[in-house]
């Protein structure tokens, strides 16, 4: 096989076959195909698309560079979700011991927070002494013991993916849903799975920022998924505003715990029983949506849910004090408010702002190497919808001896809109897109 021949291929519009894509994989994950040629093939295929096949075929390449995790002995498949990112979405951290708790075996890697966007991971390991980066044998051994282990991506998995991510990134070739989809499927197909509940968010603050873009990825991603035998079905929601009140790592730990308490914001506490409901459905443990949804909230309300989040941060090393001592969290020295310049109604936050105003004050990061500061970031204090008065405050500004507050003033005046008529809080589900009946 030569790659020219694929790139020739793929640049006038022809399709790749399966032995075409499992030679590209193997050359792009040991390094034999040089990346001038991997990334003119990655071009093409931005240029002029893949079908379903192709993509099917790139993902199971992916899945092959490396590892399929497996769980010997469980008793149902393994369910987990994935959320194509936000500002303020940390429902992972509450979803997850919210499944577990109802029986689902959750083994969730997820990853850290690029651009304005966070990551649970980042998130996570605002607690001190909790351990993301467990091997495959500690992730085997929590799944079966305590149902949940919320870990890094390891290096064994989908290797490929990390190569051509990287070579994506700097060839102007991430945006493309087959490539996009055969990214996230590969590492989640890996994971050993047999259910998976994608969040595809579509917005201001999303990767995707219209409603037929998401809804295209959306449906990309669950047929790849069906396609790999993973049962699999993607909520689209909206990413207009923040997700939740608490935007910044340790904040959103305490907004986590809260919720899993029963003190959550209502729509992310929603949106975070939908998912677990969802993923029990498909891990088998129930028959249907309404009674998941039944089962899940008794878990909340009986607080085993909050009890499996202490066990899971205890079995990874973290302080399980935590859960009823925020005081044991990074806590940021100083204190801001933005506060209302005229009296009217909160009319929008647009979370990319609210994103980069966090990355500003170092909750975030634009390259992946750099630091981040688990204590700052923001508590929304009047959210969308809200009726305020001038000098009202509507965001409290958790920052270090100034640092970035400036910035961060300015974006997150220009990305909060006060109008003066009475706006609804919108729907944060727009649609919910399942696989093709067989
Ligand atoms: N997230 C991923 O994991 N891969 C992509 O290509 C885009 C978003």
């Amino acid at each position: 096989m030569r790659a020219v021949d694929l790139i020739r291929t793929k640049r006038d519009g022809g399709q790749l076959d399966r032995a075409a894509l499992e030679w590209f994989v193997a050359g792009v994950t040991d390094g034999s195909l040089p990346d001038y040629q991997a990334s003119a093939l990655l071009m093409a295929i931005v240029l002029r698309g893949m079908t379903a096949e192709e993509t099917g075929f790139l993902t199971g390449a992916m899945v092959r560079s490396g590892v399929k995790v497996d769980y010997p002995g469980l008793p149902r498949v393994a369910v987990d979700k994935h959320s194509t990112g936000g500002v303020g979405d940390k429902t992972s951290i509450i979803l997850a011991p919210l499944a577990a708790a109802c029986g689902a075996y959750v083994p969730m890697m997820s990853g850290r927070g690029l651009g304005h966007t966070g990551g649970t991971l980042d998130k996570l390991e605002s607690i001190p002494g909790f351990r993301t980066a467990l091997s495959l044998d500690e992730l085997r051994r929590a799944v079966r013991t305590i149902g949940c282990a919320l870990i890094g991506q390891t290096s064994e998995v989908a290797p490929a993916d990390r190569k051509l991510y990287a070579l994506r990134d700097v060839t102007g070739t991430v945006e493309s849903i087959p490539l996009i989809t055969a990214s996230i499927m590969s590492k989640k197909i890996a994971e050993g799975i047999g259910g998976l509940v994608l969040d595809v968010k579509c917005g201001d603050g999303a990767f995707m920022k219209t409603e037929s873009d998401a809804r295209a990825l959306a449906r990309s991603l669950v047929d790849t998924g069906e396609l790999a035998g993973v049962r699999t079905e993607a909520v689209l929601t909206r990413m207009d505003a923040p997700l939740g009140l608490a935007v910044g790592n340790a904040l959103e730990i305490i907004e986590s715990i809260e919720t899993l308490k029963g003190h959550g914001p209502a729509g992310l506490e929603s949106l975070s029983v939908e998912f677990a409901a969802r993923m029990l459905v498909l891990s088998g443990l129930q028959p249907d949506v309404a009674a998941a949804t039944a089962r899940v909230r008794q878990a909340l309300a009986s607080g085993a849910a909050v009890e499996k989040l202490r066990e899971i941060v205890r079995n990874q090393g973290g302080d399980p004090r935590v859960i009823d001592d925020y005081g044991r969290l990074p806590s940021a020295p100083d204190r801001d408010v933005l506060a209302a310049p005229r009296d009217g109604v909160v009319a929008a936050m647009r979370a990319e702002g609210v994103g980069r105003a966090a990355v500003g004050l170092g909750a975030g990061r634009d390259r992946l190497d750099a630091a981040i500061d688990p204590a700052v970031g923001f508590m929304i204090v009047a959210p969308v919808g809200t009726r305020v008065k001038a000098g009202d405050p509507i965001v409290e500004i958790h920052h270090r001896n100034g640092h970035g507050l400036a910035d961060a003033r300015r974006l997150l005046e220009a990305a909060i809109q006060i109008g003066d008529a009475a706006v609804a809080a919108p729907a944060l589900v727009l649609d919910r897109i399942a696989g093709r009946p067989k």
